[in-house]
Order: C-alpha cells, then sequence, then structure tokens
C-alpha cells in the first residue's frame, strides 16, 4: 500500500494498492516487447515531436501537477510551478538539441566509411526520488525515452499521485501505449525489475545505501547503472567577497526547497577574517525571512518538510553534533503546530568528528566551518565523501577558478549558487555518484556507442 500524505497538515490524501509480483513480470516483459516498435519504426523526427508535446502538455496543466507536488511533498507552490515549468525547458532543450547529440560521428580511419552510432540499449529502470517528484523523474525519462528507449519509472512511495501523474503526462502527449510506465512498486521490488532480462539499464538518484544497492544488483547483472545520489555541498566565502551577496545567496543555496536538494548548499566555509560578520547577516536574514504556513498560499515563506521521519533524522544529526559541541545560532527545533516544520537552522563550532562535518543533512540546516586561508577552505570542502558541487565567492575569479577546478565534485559554480541546467551535464564523484545526466554526456549515457567499421 502507499500513501499520499499532505506534510502540511499530516492529512491522508490517498492511498494505492502495489503492484504483486506477477503483474510486475508482466508489466516489465510487456515493456521489452515495446522497444523494437519504438526504437526503429517510430523515426527521431517523431519521438522529437512527441517531446514538443510533452512540453505543451506540462505547462498546458501547469497548475494543476504543481498543486499535486505541494500537497504531496510540501513545497510551495511557486516552486512547484517553477519545477514543472523547468521540465517543459528541458523538453524544448532536448527537441532542439537531440538530432545533434545522437547523430552518427564520423571518424578517418583505415576503412572506407566508419563512424559511431548512438543506439537505445532497450527498457531501462528510473529509480527516483520525491524532492523534485517531476524533475528528478523526467531528467531521467526525457533524454532515454528520446534516444530510442522504453522508461520505467519506480517513483518513491510517498509520491504516488505524481508518479501517476507523470505517466498521464506521456499519454496525453500522445506516446505509444509502453513506451513509458510508471511502476505502482515499493523499493523491495527494485531488485526483481533490474534482474528482469528485458531490462538493461538503470538510473537512480536517491540516498547512497540506496544506490549502493541497485549499483550491487546491477553490478551482479553486468548491467549499466548510473547513480545520482547525495551531497555534501561546500559553499566557500574568501574574504574578498561581496558578503550581502554571499549572505542573499546562502540563504537561497541552503534553504530552497526546504533544504531538501542534493545540490543544496550545505557546508559553508568562511575565511576567518570576515567568519562573524557573515554568521550575524545569515542570522539576521534567515530570522527575518521565513514565516510558516499552508504551501499553496503565496505568503508562506517556510514550507514543511516531506516527511515526519525525514524530520525526525535531521533533528538527530543537529541533536548529535550540539551534543559533540556545535552550537545552535538560530533554530534547531520542529515547530509547534501540525505538519513537518523545522525552524530554519545555522549550526557553528563545527568540528570534524561530528556528524554535521561528515554527514548529508538534507534540510533546512546551515553548517558554518571556518578557513583561514583559501587552500585550507578548499582543503575543508573537499573533506568529505561527497563530491557532487559547490560553490566559491569572491571577487578574485581567477583564484576562484582555480580553487573551482580543484574542488572535488561534478561541478563547480564562481559567485552563484550551484543549479541544474538541461545545457550542463549533472552528476558527481566520489560517493554522489557516477555517471551524467542532462546534456550531450546524459542522452548518451543509455546508448550503445557503437563503431561502425566498412571496409
Ligand atoms: P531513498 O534513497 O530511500 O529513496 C529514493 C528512491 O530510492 C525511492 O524511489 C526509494 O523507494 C528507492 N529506494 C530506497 N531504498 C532502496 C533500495 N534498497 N533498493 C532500491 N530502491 C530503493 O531516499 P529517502 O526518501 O529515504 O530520503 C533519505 C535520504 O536520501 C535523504 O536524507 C537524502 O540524503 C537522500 N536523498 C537524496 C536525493 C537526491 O536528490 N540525491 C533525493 C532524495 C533523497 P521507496 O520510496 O519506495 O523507499
Amino acid at each position: 500500500m502507499m500513501q499520499s500524505i499532505n506534510p502540511a497538515t499530516n492529512e491522508l490524501l490517498a492511498e494505492f494498492d502495489t503492484w504483486d509480483q506477477a503483474t510486475l513480470d508482466e508489466m516489465v516483459t510487456q515493456a521489452g516487447y515495446g522497444f523494437a516498435d519504438w526504437s526503429k519504426l517510430t523515426p527521431l523526427s517523431d519521438r522529437i515531436a512527441l517531446l514538443n508535446r510533452l512540453g505543451d502538455v506540462l505547462l498546458d496543466d501547469k497548475e494543476v501537477l504543481a498543486e499535486l507536488i505541494t500537497l504531496e511533498m510540501g513545497k510551495r507552490y511557486a516552486e512547484a510551478v517553477a519545477e514543472i515549468e523547468k521540465c517543459a525547458w528541458l523538453c524544448d532543450y532536448y527537441a532542439e538539441n537531440a538530432e545533434r547529440f545522437l547523430a552518427d560521428e564520423m571518424i578517418e580511419t583505415d576503412a572506407s566509411k566508419s563512424y559511431v552510432a548512438y543506439l537505445p540499449l532497450g527498457v531501462v529502470l528510473g529509480v527516483m526520488p520525491w524532492n523534485f517528484p517531476f524533475w528528478q523523474a523526467l531528467r531521467f525519462a526525457v533524454p532515454t525515452v528520446t534516444a530510442g528507449n522504453i522508461g520505467l519509472l519506480k517513483h518513491a512511495s510517498n509520491v504516488p499521485q505524481c508518479a501517476l501523474a507523470i505517466e498521464e503526462v506521456f499519454r496525453k502527449a500522445g506516446y505509444p501505449d509502453g513506451v513509458f510506465t510508471t511502476l505502482m512498486i515499493g523499493s523491495d521490488k527494485v531488485e526483481s525489475v533490474i534482474r528482469h532480462p528485458a531490462v538493461k539499464a538503470v538510473s537512480l538518484t536517491g540516498s547512497e545505501p540506496a544506490g549502493r544497492k541497485v549499483a550491487s544488483v546491477a553490478g551482479e547483472e553486468l548491467k549499466k547503472s548510473v547513480l545520482e545520489l547525495g551531497g555534501s555541498d561546500a559553499f566557500i566565502v574568501l574574504d574578498n567577497a561581496d558578503i550581502q551577496t554571499a549572505v542573499e545567496n546562502a540563504v537561497k543555496g541552503r534553504f530552497m526547497n526546504m533544504g531538501q536538494s542534493c545540490i543544496a548548499s550545505k557546508r559553508f566555509i568562511v575565511d576567518a577574517g570576515i567568519i562573524d560578520d557573515f554568521i550575524e547577516r545569515f542570522k539576521t536574514a534567515v530570522e527575518s525571512q521565513f514565516e510558516a504556513g499552508d504551501p499553496m498560499e503565496s505568503d508562506a515563506t517556510l514550507a514543511p518538510m516531506a516527511r515526519q521521519d525525514l524530520l525526525d533524522e535531521l533533528h538527530q544529526q543537529v541533536t548529535k553534533s550540539v551534543e559533540m559541541g556545535a552550537k545552535i545560532v538560530t533554530g534547531g527545533y520542529q515547530l509547534d503546530r501540525p505538519g513537518c516544520y523545522y525552524a530554519p537552522t545555522i549550526l557553528t563550532d563545527v568540528t570534524s568528528n561530528m556528524p554535521a562535518f561528515s554527514e548529508e543533512f538534507f534540510g533546512p540546516v546551515a553548517i558554518v566551518l571556518k578557513a583561514t586561508e583559501p587552500a585550507h577552505a578548499l582543503g575543508l570542502a573537499n573533506a568529505t565523501d561527497f563530491g557532487l558541487g559547490g560553490s566559491i565567492w569572491s571577487n578574485d575569479s581567477a583564484t576562484a577558478e582555480t580553487m573551482a577546478r580543484g574542488m572535488e565534485s561534478g561541478a563547480t559554480f564562481v559567485n552563484s549558487i550551484t543549479f541544474s541546467d538541461p545545457r550542463m551535464p549533472f552528476g558527481g564523484i566520489k560517493h554522489s555518484g557516477y555517471g551524467r545526466e542532462l546534456s550531450g554526456q546524459g542522452i548518451r549515457e543509455f546508448t550503445n556507442i557503437k563503431s561502425i567499421w566498412i571496409k
């Protein structure tokens, strides 16, 4: 049974039966049968026309879809609308560029003709999270399906209405049945889908333990996997940065989506000369900007977290760090009102043995660390198992760029918070995962990069 619960009120919105094993196996088998038609008989130009329609359906239905997101996982309605608009941009982007990304690449060799072809693999499973329930799922599905693969979505169990709505958006756009299917299953059945002979590859966005499990099953089956896991992104502020700009972006980078983003700014590494000023301004901004309320209402600036268990886990990480000596500048508690509201929190005096130093904090808690010089700041930034994104704030762009190249991450931004953009590859290194989504690299992840050589 999957439950859709409004985290702003804890009200049960809907319940859905999950599929039994026989139903699941049959759906995956059928998905495999659909591959030949879709990949070989539906030309790329037709797939692109469908993609254009998918973008139109998303925009036509954006209010309804955004409301569903807000009701199911709690983000502010304005953020939910922006999420749907970004999905439409993704469709436009691949509609404009897929032909170029998937074109044969001629290569001069001793052959009369030799080239690289990007051919689809077959059925690809996406295991997706709840934090951006449309964006994460479509970031996987749009390039994968446009490349000629069949897409299966196992969405997070707390967003079943979004999961079904995504399938419906594909249907409304006119995609043939079976090209994209939502599987109504819990995580316990993911292994059987990966092992199914029709399934050729898997993409997971989510936590490190889920990534390890999925990757190990895919490894045993010798099937390709792409993992986009957590992050603990550094936000380095050098002494020559515009401190007010840095503070305004620190608030945005940490508290957008209530901090529940893999590429949120999580560890604020600030030069010793300006750290007191930074903390004072950060505290003032955080305490003045957030007002809890119904996330459907435009005056609510503090939304709930997506689930009570996620809030409890975050609070435990805060409590343990405080017991070990961290100081709370502001926040550090659940609000006394119905729903999963956590006070925006800033922690200082964090040392390397604390959860606040080494673990991902997936919610509205900022961790501030002191650096004595740029090299120390970079050392602290890299002193984590994660390697997803990061940002550097400085008026000296040459130094910042050198540091950006030295940061162990899949992306580093200078004087901007990290964000995903369809035009740039997205993904991590170290425990943040491997493989890339978006851009040309993303659409080629689930292709057979095939050499053709003709004498
Ligand atoms: P999970 O990683 O548990 O969930 C993400 C997806 O993976 C869901 O579809 C989930 O299914 C599935 N899943 C979970 N465990 C397994 C497994 N053993 N085998 C196969 N699939 C699995 O995230 P949570 O919702 O529990 O969030 C907890 C933490 O995950 C956060 O604190 C954060 O660190 C990280 N996270 C990272 C995200 C990112 O964008 N990188 C997004 C969301 C979470 P089901 O829902 O049915 O359990």
